[in-house]
């Protein structure tokens, strides 16, 4: 294909209908780890006649979801989706073979998927099947939107979120520790966020101790209750307390927990995590 080819680069109407893919793709955010977030549309004729989003690991792939509300409009029909559909049999069956035999003609695709169990079979098992193939539609978006899987998949190391509190003049506490907060609520409400969509919390062992005495909850909280990340606690040369004698680790009273106790540090750090 050339680059003048009209099938090789997206129209205004491919990049409208996969904005609505990112859109749906981002509902999974925090909720489908270790596996991708990902959007689909069907679109036939000018006219979204399904969509779908991955919600949770082992549950239904975004385009199985999109295809099962489309039904028998997907014949002859444009699928939009937010990353390469997947070609092997994982916990749902092959995405692929669901689109070949949905009768889809059209395929847009935003991003490659860098699972080396994928990368690039996807594309190449629907082109050889006669199908119409365009890749890298607002890519850039959709690779933004999944960097944790991306980093996981393509480094082969976690993506790290750091969060510190900070003062002004470069300082995360005062030297005799008296001072308990020096961000605001939207600070606090942002750092829940970010929790919520984390697989793992860490901390040092000094902060767990004064988590203890003040009890403050560092659990998921406001608004992101769906999901409480697992702690890590790096430190050295002392006994791991138990998860329940730590007030700040106890689930959030409204929450679906998936809180595990802490593991020892030299675990942690044998992880490299
Ligand atoms: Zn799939």
């Amino acid at each position: 294909m050339t680059a003048g080819d009209p099938a090789s680069s997206p129209t205004s109407e491919d990049e409208r209908w996969m904005a609505r893919a990112l859109a749906l793709a981002e509902r999974g955010r925090g909720l489908c780890s270790p596996n991708p977030m990902v959007g689909a549309v069907v679109v036939s004729e000018g006219r979204l006649v399904g969509e779908g989003f991955h919600a949770r690991a082992g549950g239904p792939h975004a385009e199985a979801e999109a295809l099962r509300q489309a039904g028998d409009r997907a014949r002859g029909a444009t699928l939009y989706v937010t990353l390469e559909p997947c070609n092997h049999q994982g916990r749902t069956p092959p995405c692929v073979d669901a689109i070949l035999s949905a009768g889809i003609r059209r395929v847009v695709v935003a991003a490659g998927d860098p699972n080396p169990r994928v990368r690039g079979g996807g594309a190449r098992a629907l082109r050889g099947a006669g199908l119409e193939v365009l890749s890298g539609c607002r890519e850039d978006e959709a690779r933004a939107c999944n960097r944790v899987f991306i980093v996981a998949m393509e480094r082969l190391r976690p993506h790290v979120t750091l969060k510190c509190a900070m003062t002004l003049d470069g300082k995360i506490a005062a030297v005799d520790r008296s001072a308990r907060w020096i961000t605001g609520e939207a600070a606090r409400l942002e750092a829940h966020r970010l929790r919520s969509q984390s697989d793992a919390v860490m901390v040092g062992i000094g902060t767990v101790l004064l988590m203890t005495r003040r009890s403050p909850c560092a659990s998921t909280r406001r608004g992101h209750e769906s999901r409480c990340a697992s702690w890590w606690i790096a430190g050295r040369g002392f006994r791991s307390p138990r998860a329940s004698s730590i007030p700040a680790l106890r689930p959030a009273p409204s929450s679906r927990s998936r809180t595990r106790p802490p593991p020892s540090a030299s675990r942690g750090w044998r992880r490299g995590v």
